[in-house]
C-alpha cells in the first residue's frame, strides 16, 4: 500500500508539466528538463493559501441556495406529472 509521493507542477521556466515529490513541497526544486529553480507548490494547496478567508457560513449559504434550487425544481417537476 503506497501512497502517491509525486505530484504535478508546471515549471515555470519551460512550461513542462513536472512530477514533483510532495516532501519537497516548499522547498526550493530544480526543473530537470531546463534547470529552472522554483519553489515546489501544489496548485491546490496555492489556491486554498491564497483563498482562505471563505468563511465557512459563505459555503452554507451558497450550499442553501443551491439547494433551494434544486428544490424548487423538483417542486416544478412533481407539479407537472
Ligand atoms: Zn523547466
Amino acid at each position: 500500500m503506497s501512497q502517491p509521493v509525486y505530484y504535478h507542477q508546471q515549471c515555470p521556466v519551460c512550461g513542462r508539466m513536472l512530477q514533483v515529490r510532495v516532501n519537497l513541497l516548499g522547498q526550493r526544486v530544480y526543473c530537470q528538463h531546463c534547470g529552472g529553480g522554483f519553489v515546489a507548490l501544489d496548485e491546490q494547496m496555492a489556491a486554498e493559501a491564497r483563498a482562505p478567508q471563505r468563511s465557512a457560513a459563505d459555503r452554507a449559504e451558497e450550499l442553501l441556495e443551491r439547494a433551494a434550487m434544486v428544490l424548487g425544481q423538483a417542486d416544478s417537476d412533481n407539479a407537472t406529472t
